[in-house]
């Protein structure tokens, strides 16, 4: 599984950081990181939470 995060999209709001910090990051910069962009598939649910909670619609979930 892939995860993609469109950052011209994101508002930095922190929820999926909140979801899956194993995998977000906002940094001192105020800018999100992605820390694993293909996790494991243990991860799907709360990845699946952060996209449909992302308010600005910059995550999604491809197959690798
Ligand atoms: S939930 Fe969306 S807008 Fe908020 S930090 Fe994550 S990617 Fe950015």
């Amino acid at each position: 599984m892939r995860v993609n995060v469109d950052f011209d999209r994101c508002a930095s709001s922190g929820t999926c950081v909140r979801l899956a910090p194993d995998i977000f990051e906002i940094r001192d910069d105020g800018y999100l990181y992605l820390l694993n962009g293909e996790p494991d598939d243990s991860r799907r649910d709360d990845l699946q939470e952060a996209v449909d909670s992302c308010p600005t619609e910059a995550i999604s979930l491809s197959e690798s």
